[in-house]
């Protein structure tokens, strides 16, 4: 920035702390990692931390790692080590080598070894009950485990045994040794290895033992030279222990941890868990289903990443848990796309629109600009006849108070086209309406009258004879919000209505050669994309993104 007035932009709380680390000389430069556990697919709450991690590195002229936390094998799949990198690259941020905690399992072994060496670490073959019994409470101190005065040699061999397959699941464990009276509960002598015959997603069946997040975590950081270790508040009690760790492990210049508060969105289902059960329940179409949260339901329901980064960056980083409106996610995306994407022409719910005078057999096509606010999008032609579809909607045989669309004698705008007297309707033997009649002007293409003449409603439409039928779905939250996100049960109340399937709507031919993620604006019925799993060459099928309309206001 040149002038002294340019704009300041507010540091957050972990950068000041970047910064006071590397004036104060602790570090000489900056290294960040993203660590998900491949056991799903990644939902916006990641997508904060990606962005913050990869922005960080980017901002320090640093690095970014991308490292699969892979120590708990039970749930952990290459599906979703497969779907998470597709996620981050889709978001922007970029990485050299992909990791693999679990590449580092032989080094963690060699650093217990160092512990029960130092001292610093013993097995221990209480139960697990025992062992919750000894560590005590918030309230209450823990209790000295037996174990922990066993010679260091006896500890050595049994974990040695223990990794050679010799003892069950759940028999014995590895302990650090810290405090069984800290009034930190994590540091009363936790767990930092079990014994867990399973088959891990990269190391086949070569480990029967597996170190726990507390020990594994730091180890992996300090290994990586990861400088600023960025997680989520609930593990700011389990800091102590992180630097515990690193310390007696004796690393060189070891990472920091700093927390930050999670991403909540308000009535909207964003933990993992949840996420996999409505997934495995089948309520969902998978976890890309355009209702959710997760990167690719929201990449697949049409957010775009500038879309998430700039919501990110409004939500902010903090050290204190708030909860964002999922409304604001939504005007992060329209104003992403209201001046990127063409404004077309769609009836998602359509009635035949007869216009008397015109010539039978003639049509015409309207030269249409594709989105007024954005002139290198071009224009294109709309074809226009005597036969055509409007919105259900947009007709009333008896109109309500201020309603200034069409009625028997009301004159509208066929938008970019005429205006449009209505003459009246036809009606099936129950009484619905399935075809309306009007009379044109020609006197008034392209929407404007030349005699100074105003009208108050103007509507959409699409020619019948060209137009394409094609799916659209709308979409409401997947969340029942009158009854709350969870019930007694811990389950998601399920919207039974979230999804709205509009089978007959009739598109502009435009709209035919269209491929996966291209998004329009819809004109009155908001953004759409086209669905990348359900849509074939020439037959796509619709999600709404947004509709057009909102309360929200940023705060200023
Ligand atoms: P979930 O709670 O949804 O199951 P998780 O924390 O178990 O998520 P991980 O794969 O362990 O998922 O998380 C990877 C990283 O993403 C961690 O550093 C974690 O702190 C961060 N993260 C997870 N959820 C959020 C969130 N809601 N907001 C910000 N960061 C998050
Ligand atoms: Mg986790």
């Amino acid at each position: 920035m040149s002038d002294s007035t340019a704009e300041i932009k507010s540091r957050n709380f972990i950068e000041e702390e970047i910064d006071k680390d590397l004036a104060e000389g602790v570090y000489d430069h900056v290294i960040t990692r993203f660590p998900p556990e491949p056991n799903g697919f990644l939902h916006i709450g990641h997508a904060k931390s990606i962005i913050l991690n990869y922005g960080l590195a980017q901002e320090y002229n640093g690095a970014f790692h991308m490292r699969f936390d892979d120590t708990n094998p039970t749930k952990e799949k290459s599906e979703f080590a497969e779907a998470i990198q597709k996620d981050i690259h889709w978001l922007g941020a970029k990485w050299d080598e992909t990791k693999y905690a679990s590449d580092y399992f032989e080094q963690m072994y060699e650093y217990a070894v160092k512990l029960i060496k130092k001292g610093k670490a013993y097995v221990s073959d209480l139960t697990a009950d025992q062992i919750r019994e000894y560590r005590g409470t918030l309230t209450e101190p823990g209790k000295k485990d037996p174990n922990s005065d066993r010679p260091i040699e006896e500890s050595l061999q049994i974990f040695e045994d223990m990794k050679a397959g010799k003892y069950e699941d759940g028999s014995v464990v590895l302990r650090a040794k810290i405090d069984v009276n800290s009034p930190n509960i994590n540091m009363r002598d936790p767990i930092i290895y079990r014994v867990a015959h399973m088959n891990h997603h990269r190391q086949g069946d070569k480990w029967c033992i597996y170190p726990m997040y507390d020990f594994a975590h730091p180890i992996e950081d300090a290994i990586e030279g990861i400088t600023h270790s960025i997680c989520t508040l609930e593990f700011e009690d389990h800091r102590p222990l992180y630097d515990w760790v690193v310390r007696e492990c004796e690393f060189e210049n070891p990472p920091r941890q700093i927390e930050f508060a999670k991403l909540y969105l308000k009535n909207v289902v964003t933990g993992k868990r949840y996420i996999k059960k409505l997934v495995e329940d089948g309520i969902v179409d998978g976890w890309d289903d355009p209702r959710l949260v997760s990167i690719a339901g929201l990449r697949r329901r049409g957010y775009t990443p500038e879309s998430l980064r700039r919501f990110v960056e409004l939500c902010g980083v903090s050290k204190a848990n708030s909860t964002a409106e999922y409304p604001m996610l939504e005007y992060c995306i329209r104003e992403d796309l209201k001046t990127k994407v063409p404004r077309v022409m769609a009836v998602l719910d359509p009635v035949e629109l007869v216009i008397d005078n015109y010539p039978e057999g003639e049509s015409e096509e309207l030269e249409v600009p594709n989105n007024l606010e954005n002139e290198s999008l071009g224009s294109r032609k709309v074809p226009f006849s005597k036969y055509l579809y409007i919105e259900r909607s947009d007709f009333m045989e008896e109109p309500v108070k201020k309603y200034f669309r069409m009625f028997p004698g009301n004159e509208v705008r066929l938008m970019n086209a005429y205006f449009v007297t209505c003459t009246g309707c036809e009606k099936d033997e129950n009484g619905n309406v399935i075809r309306i009649h009007g009379t044109y002007d020609p006197q008034t293409r392209g929407g404007n009258s030349n005699d100074g003449r105003k009208v108050k409603g103007t509507i959409h439409w699409v020619n019948k004879d060209t137009a394409i039928t094609a799916p659209v779905r709308l979409y409401e939250n997947i969340v029942d919000e009158e009854k709350g996100v969870y019930n007694e049960n811990g389950e998601v109340n399920v919207n039974p209505n979230s999804l709205i399937l509009m089978n007959d709507a009739k598109l502009e031919p435009s709209l035919l050669d269209v491929k996966a993620y291209d998004s329009f604006q819809f004109v009155r019925n908001g953004f759409f994309t086209v669905d990348s799993k359900d849509s074939k060459d020439k037959a796509p099928v619709f999600n709404r993104i947004v509709s057009l309309k909102s309360s929200f206001r940023l705060p200023n």
